[in-house]
């Protein structure tokens, strides 16, 4: 099946940090992909910013670069790269300085979209609105992408959204999460909205639990003095998993549109209950073997802070008190140089309240599992008779609907997440973006919670390297007779 491809406005999109990390590997390989879908209008251009002392060619070179490290092979004809790296230009700027921004104004056209990506520190955040608005190049339709982290706990966050909407309106403001443009996220929207199948059953009378689980393999070798300032419940909690539990957990909006999305989402957050410290189990890596066989340092070593107290693993249990969920956990769990790399939310039913069969052996729950790596997909675990004359013996087998085999395409033509989004900001749709008060509503929640364990100079417990995390987190399920899906790719 060949996507549709809903063709966008002529656009030019500057990238604030053009030659970071964060371009290279996602930003400039998703607009190549969307130019290659045929998504670019043609006179639609890419302008680097950063204070690197680059001009439009040099700066092609790195975006080619870019490409040849990001993008396969098979997907770099040299004609297509060439035509892509034509609508690419560069500016240098300092964001805290004065330079370049004439410049990049008589670059900006009429009449076409403009949109700023904001790949740089947060701290740069207030000073590339400042003068975006000051040389006159944001007009009232110009829009602003903005990266994690969005602010380290509801007093930065707020001061962010103040920053911000000193110069740009909400409707501007574009506050990008990645794991809302992965295809699966959205489906789960489509499942839960689109088929009659579910919704009824959607609820703590027929729901046992949920189980949201982002596991990673990666340490953070390299990059722990960043992490250390973190920790995986700011850095993943507080705004991935939360938005996966509000999509799981909201009303059914009016409508899909972005505000109507929004302010369900906003209504689950409120509506969660203070997390208690026996309902939490954090954790941090210990040297070892990983899944890759290959030894590393513990997370101490790598965080470079003796005594760090930040965790690299947590799990958590969270109750919502609505007429929904009341009675339903959710258990999250997410962390760093575990057994596997995989992130999937698991919606486990209730037992049928009576069973005919008397085969209890093979009895189990009926558990949706929607995959959102690797592998995104959606598998329903179902009853059914063990085939054979073996008598009414049960089993449990999967209903399986894997994308890439769905959409009759490779693994690697499922969109990726920034592609998506970044469409969108051109588009003008908000609907899959973090609004203002949904991100200080999160930290609402989340800052008491991290200050608990602060306050108390809570020690995370140590986990190997390669395992399902601290022993502990098991006991968070068992205590409530439930136990973790097993972590596996
Ligand atoms: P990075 O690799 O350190 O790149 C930073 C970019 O900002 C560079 O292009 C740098 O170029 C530019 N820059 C720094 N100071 C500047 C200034 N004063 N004026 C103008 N440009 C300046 O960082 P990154 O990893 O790409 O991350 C960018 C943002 O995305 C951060 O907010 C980060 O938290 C967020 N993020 C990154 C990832 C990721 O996977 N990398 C994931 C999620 C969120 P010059 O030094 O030449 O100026």
């Amino acid at each position: 099946m060949v996507s549709r491809v809903i063709p966008v406005d002529p656009f030019d999109l500057v990238i604030f940090g053009g030659t970071g990390d964060l371009a290279r590997r996602k930003i400039l390989p998703g607009l190549y992909r969307r130019f290659l879908a045929g998504q670019m209008p043609p006179d639609s251009r890419i302008i680097g910013a950063a204070r690197a002392d680059l001009n439009d060619d040099s700066f092609r070179a790195t975006v080619a670069e870019a490409l040849a490290e990001f993008v396969p092979v098979a997907l770099r004809e040299p004609a297509n790269v060439a035509a892509f790296l034509d609508r690419v230009g560069y500016v240098s700027i300092d964001a805290k300085g004065t330079g370049g921004w004439s410049d990049l104004k008589l670059r900006m056209r009429p009449n076409v979209v403009r949109a700023f990506y904001f790949s740089v520190a947060p701290a740069l955040f207030g000073d590339l609105a400042e003068r975006l608005h000051d040389h006159g190049i944001a007009d009232a339709w110009s829009r602003i992408v903005v990266e994690k982290p969005f602010g380290r706990d509801l007093a930065t966050a707020r001061a962010l959204n103040e920053t911000l909407a000193k110069h740009f309106t909400e409707q501007q403001i574009y506050r990008i999460d990645h794991y809302l443009g992965k295809e699966t996220v959205q489906n789960l929207m489509a499942v839960r909205f689109a088929n009659i199948l579910f919704e009824p059953l959607w609820k703590a009378q027929y729901i046992d639990h949920v189980q949201i689980t982002v596991a990673e393999t990666v340490d953070v070798d390299g990059r722990g003095a960043y992490y250390d300032k973190s920790g995986a419940m700011r850095d993943m909690v507080q705004n991935h998993m939360m938005q996966l539990l509000c999509l799981i957990a909201m009303e059914p909006p009016y409508h899909f549109d972005p505000d109507a999305v929004r302010d369900e989402k906003l209504k689950v957050i409120r509506a969660l209950d203070p997390v208690t410290p026996e309902d939490i189990v954090r954790g941090q890596y210990l040297a070892g073997k990983g899944p890759d066989g290959a030894r590393t340092g513990s997370y101490v070593e790598h965080s470079e802070t003796p005594a760090s107290t930040t965790e690299s693993y947590i799990a958590l249990k969270v109750n919502i008190s609505n007429w929904r969920w009341k009675g339903t956990p959710f258990y999250l769990r997410t962390g760093k140089r575990l057994r596997a790399r995989t992130s999937e939310i698991a919606i486990t039913f209730k037992e049928p309240p009576h069973s005919i069969f008397d085969d209890a052996k093979g009895w189990r729950e009926n558990v949706l599992v929607i995959r959102l790596q690797p592998n995104e997909g959606m598998n329903l675990m179902v009853m059914i008779k063990e085939p054979g004359p073996g008598g009414m013996r049960l089993m449990q087998v999967p209903l399986d609907m894997t994308f890439a085999d769905a959409l009759g395409a490779g693994a690697e033509e499922v969109p990726d997440a920034y592609e998506r989004l970044i469409m969108d900001v051109i588009r003008g749709n908000q609907t899959l973006f973090m609004r203002g008060d949904e991100v200080e509503a999160a930290w609402a929640w989340a800052d008491p919670v991290i200050q608990g364990w602060e306050s108390r100079g809570d020690r995370p417990q140590g986990y190997d390297a390669g395992s399902s995390g601290p022993e502990d987190a098991l006991m968070l399920m068992h205590r409530d007779g439930r136990r973790w899906r097993e972590i596996k790719e």
